[in-house]
């Protein structure tokens, strides 16, 4: 009897065992598939960026390219190297010029001074391009791309690996530009970013943070003005970035004396978006007293 009890408890033993040796099997292959797509993941986003949409001959191979807001970058240094070797003057920002959109930001310089690439990375396009004139564009291995336009000479070729501060060509007007000057462009999955939110463009050529989320608000030159610094508040964790998504309302009261104009100005809202949230037109006459709704 007893026998037969240690025969059983030896057979449930080994048959449980069996279950846990299969099931931790089952378990590990499972971890160890999702792990190696992580990283497979992580290493295609960092070291193979001529992977996708490579193509040496086209301004923005990303036409077809989803991309998914908020944006996260990272860098892993906390400065880039000056584009230039003098001090930086802004001749035009990022934003809204002439009615048209100005997708880069205007650098002074005198032809043929030398240019260098910000950071790392695989030269993506080295020619002519109509508007831009001579053109390198370098792709980085965080995901951006930097243009670097109108040059009079070309320093490097396409698909030469080059390091951060190393001369990509000569600034000139070349293309439509009106007198010299680099106009730089910093493109993530085709989408200008206004550079200025990315970089400090004073003299210790700072990185505003290693880590950052880039909204839609940043990709669109039309809420922007080429004359005019937009304001910047960072968005460091991808909390605050979802956050800033939310639309914030608010009421105004109308006064005396009130516009349209005036209390879109008033209350950093467009005139548009006054009258759609309100339901009115941009002729309806407002009372002293009215209640709208400001949505930002
Ligand atoms: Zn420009």
């Amino acid at each position: 009897m007893k026998s037969l009890f240690t025969f059983l408890f030896f057979i449930v033993s080994l048959v449980s065992f069996g279950q846990e040796l299969y099931n931790v099997q089952e378990l590990d292959s499972l971890l160890k598939d999702i792990h190696s797509t992580k990283i497979e993941d992580s290493i295609a986003t960092f070291h193979d960026i001529k992977k996708k949409y490579w193509d040496n001959t086209v301004f923005n191979p990303y036409k077809e390219a989803e991309v998914n807001f908020p944006i996260q970058l990272k860098f892993k240094d906390s400065s880039y190297h000056s584009p230039m070797h003098k001090d930086k003057v802004i001749t035009s920002r990022y934003g809204w010029r002439r009615g048209r959109a100005h997708k880069g930001i205007d650098i002074d310089l005198v032809t043929g001074d030398s240019l260098f690439s910000m950071f790392d990375g695989i030269v993506r396009f080295s020619r002519y391009n109509s508007g831009h004139g001579k053109t390198v564009i370098v792709r980085h291995y965080n995901g951006l791309e930097t243009v670097y336009a109108h040059l009079s000479r070309y320093g490097v070729k396409e698909n030469d690996s080059i390091k951060k501060g190393q001369y990509i060509g000569k600034g000139g007007a070349t293309g439509n530009a009106r007198g010299s000057h680099l106009h730089l462009v910093i493109n993530y999955k085709g989408r200008a970013i206004h550079p200025e939110y990315l970089f400090d463009f004073s003299n210790e050529n700072k990185i505003r943070s290693q880590e950052l989320w880039v909204t839609k608000k940043w990709t669109r030159p039309y809420i922007h003005n080429s004359k005019r610094k937009s304001r910047i508040k960072l968005l460091t964790t991808e909390e605050e970035a979802l956050a800033s998504l939310v639309k914030q309302k608010s009421v105004y009261i109308v006064k005396r004396g009130d516009t349209l104009s005036r209390i879109s100005a008033r209350n950093d809202v467009s005139v548009a978006s006054l009258c759609k949230t309100n339901s009115i037109r941009r002729n309806s006459v407002i009372r002293v007293g009215q209640r709208l709704i400001i949505e930002k």
